[in-house]
């Protein structure tokens, strides 16, 4: 019997899962992407792209697959909340799919970092800390900061600019990471950042900016991440799914992903 897995994806994790389990006996791997991004980075293997159309859509879709691993972005919420329900209950065929997240841990938070637990608190809290601010949040959250921030000198550097009208003294980078500590020394010394906004995305992809930050003397305001939906099993690396989900092919039945 050939295992079908969903890999969920858009992170780099999701495209190492693919390539570390693409083209193994009793395995087909087709990875997932939201189509969000113009030109995305491709994983190996069957890719499919664009919404499923909401958890009724996910589910229809899950009738031709066995597994689902959750390798979304740790802030992709809505995705990884329409996984866990979808995968909750039993199909219209009888069957419930097993679900894994992988989600690498975010970063410790640091001395001196303004640790908040939303962007509308992480805008109030920077707007008092400096006039200077940069801001890596991502396209989707960006409007929230334009109350607080106007008036503010503001870099918000993202893969794809938003539809918003922004105010005087905003300007927009569009530019797809990671970046080197060179990099974001050149770029906080340029604009001659005060203060960095940022999500605890963690890894090592886009953590240069936190270590120039603290080198520069940048306050950092860090959003916490969004809590992870109760009773989905999670792990941390890439490693540990590919594990998770090769014994799961080999006993034909949901491993334990602490084992
Ligand atoms: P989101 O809020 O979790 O998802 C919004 C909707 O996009 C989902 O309801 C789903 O639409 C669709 N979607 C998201 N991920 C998908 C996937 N892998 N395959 C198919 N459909 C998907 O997501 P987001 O925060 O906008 O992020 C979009 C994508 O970018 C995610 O795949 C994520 O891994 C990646 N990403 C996000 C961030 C971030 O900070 N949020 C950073 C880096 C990469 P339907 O309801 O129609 O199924």
């Amino acid at each position: 019997m050939t295992l079908r897995l969903l890999i969920l994806g858009g992170t780099s994790e999701g495209r190492e899962l693919a390539a570390a389990l693409d083209g193994e006996d009793g395995l087909h791997v087709v990875s997932s992407l939201a189509g969000a991004v113009p030109r995305p980075r491709l994983p190996v293997g069957e890719v499919r792209i664009g919404g499923f159309g909401g958890v009724d859509g996910l589910r229809r879709e899950l009738a031709g697959f066995d597994v689902v691993v959750d390798a979304t972005h740790p802030f992709a919420q809505g995705m990884t909340r329409n996984a866990a329900e979808a995968c909750a209950t039993p199909l219209p065929d009888g069957r419930r799919i097993p679900l894994l997240r992988l989600a690498r841990p975010g970063w410790p938070v640091e001395p001196g970092w303004h640790a908040v637990t939303n962007h509308d608190e992480a805008a109030t809290v920077a707007a008092g800390l400096g006039r200077r601010v940069f801001i890596t949040v991502g396209r989707n959250e960006l409007a929230r900061y334009l109350s607080a921030l106007r008036g503010h000198h503001v870099v918000a550097r993202m893969v794809q600019a938003p539809e918003l009208e922004l105010p005087v003294g905003w300007q927009i980078l569009t530019v797809r990471g990671p970046f080197t500590a060179d990099d974001e020394r050149a770029l906080m010394r340029q604009h001659r950042t005060e203060v960095l906004v940022t999500k605890n995305s963690g890894g090592e992809q886009t953590r240069a900016k936190m270590l120039v930050a603290r080198e520069l003397g940048v306050e950092c305001v860090v959003v916490d991440r969004p809590p992870a939906p109760p009773g989905v099993p999670s792990v941390p690396d890439v490693e540990a799914a590919a594990a998770w989900v090769r014994r799961t092919a080999s006993t034909k039945s949901i491993a334990d992903p602490t084992t």
